[in-house]
């Protein structure tokens, strides 16, 4: 049984004992629990979002000065990207850059979140790797 509930039996009984200073009283201390379940079914609501948040942090790795994301399986761990680092780094938003519309080769990517445009320089080609090569808008944060 919730507080509420607990409350709302009180009140009940006071209610029956006439005492409206007592009544008025518990009705108070009634809304004022109400509050405090709605602030915290917020607060488990944030606290639930700030753990997937972390949790997303942890897979974010930096190479090359573009941000990847590491997605662990049972056995098995895949990397997906790249990730705009001026996005991730401010605003801890994972945006994957997409292929420049107007430069439409695999090296030319755009963030669609901050437009900020990159060039990016394959130079192991093997493994797959990527080197940024962009707009000194963000060079300060790498
Ligand atoms: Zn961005």
């Amino acid at each position: 049984m919730s507080i509420y509930d607990d409350l709302k039996q009180a009140l009940e009984v006071i209610q029956k004992g006439g005492n409206i200073e007592l009544i008025k009283k518990v009705i108070d201390i009634q809304k004022q629990a109400m509050d405090l379940m709605e602030e915290n079914i917020a607060i488990k609501e944030e606290n639930k979002s700030l753990q997937e948040s972390l949790k997303t942090k942890e897979t974010m790795v930096l190479e090359n000065g573009f941000y990847w994301m590491e997605i662990k399986n049972q056995n098995e761990t895949k990397k997906e990207g790249p990730f705009c680092p001026g996005c991730w780094i401010k605003e801890n938003n994972p945006i994957p850059l997409v292929f420049n519309p107007e430069k439409p080769y695999d090296s030319n990517r755009k963030c669609p979140g901050c437009e900020v445009k990159f060039v990016m320089e394959i130079y192991e080609e093997s493994s797959g790797s990527y080197m940024a090569d962009h707009n000194d808008q963000y060079s300060d944060l790498m």
